[in-house]
């Protein structure tokens, strides 16, 4: 593991800019893995984690950083819950955490640092500082993963019979007698409109 301030320069370069939502995030990850007692998550345990973030904002681009849990990896799940939230499964030994940042964290560091006007400086200045149970609460939890889930699984590889497309990973629908993809289903976020 690196440290908060190590991560901080990686987070920015990644994110595009340093803020709360990247401390409160990388603070997020190293506290589920330190629970999970996982040591070395972006390379010797690089093959046991998924994690499962609940917001897409500033927070979420972080925990990467720590986890090494990437959406190209299938080790990166997103749950639209608009929480800054996330669980942490280890797939060695079955188990996960789940960490959730506390309402009053805000709050809490108004009150420690008042002399900082500006909001996102204060935060910061006080998520590198909480301790974690200040910061977070958290829960063991069970997370169902299916195996289609998985980081590493395999399906052969099928053709929509409507669209012509192929479809990986047994994403494909079966409706009557025809095999289709997720979108000639009924389930498609776009219509083609040129
Ligand atoms: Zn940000
Ligand atoms: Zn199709």
């Amino acid at each position: 593991m690196q440290t908060l301030a190590e991560y901080e320069v990686l987070a920015e370069a990644a994110h595009g800019h340093l803020c709360a939502g990247q401390i409160l995030g990388l603070r997020m990850a190293l506290y589920g893995v330190e629970l999970l007692g996982i040591e070395d998550p972006t390379g010797a345990d690089r093959k046991r984690l998924v994690t499962y973030v609940e917001i897409d904002r500033c927070a979420t681009d972080a925990i990467p950083i720590v986890t090494g849990c990437r959406l190209g990896k299938r080790a990166l799940k997103f749950r639209d819950f608009g929480k800054v939230a996330a669980t942490f499964w280890d797939l060695a030994r079955d188990r996960g955490v789940r960490v959730v940042a506390r309402e009053s964290a805000k709050q809490r560091a108004a009150e420690l640092y008042p002399e900082i006007s500006n909001r996102n400086r204060q935060q910061m200045r006080a998520y590198r500082e909480m301790a974690d149970e200040e910061l977070f609460a958290h829960a063991w939890v069970r997370v169902a993963i299916g195996p289609e889930d998985l980081p590493g699984y395999k399906a052969p590889r099928v053709v929509c019979a409507r669209c012509g497309e192929g479809v990986s990973f047994k994403r494909e629908v079966v409706v009557g007698s025809e095999t289709l993809c997720r979108s000639c289903a009924g389930e498609s976020y776009y219509t083609v409109v040129g």
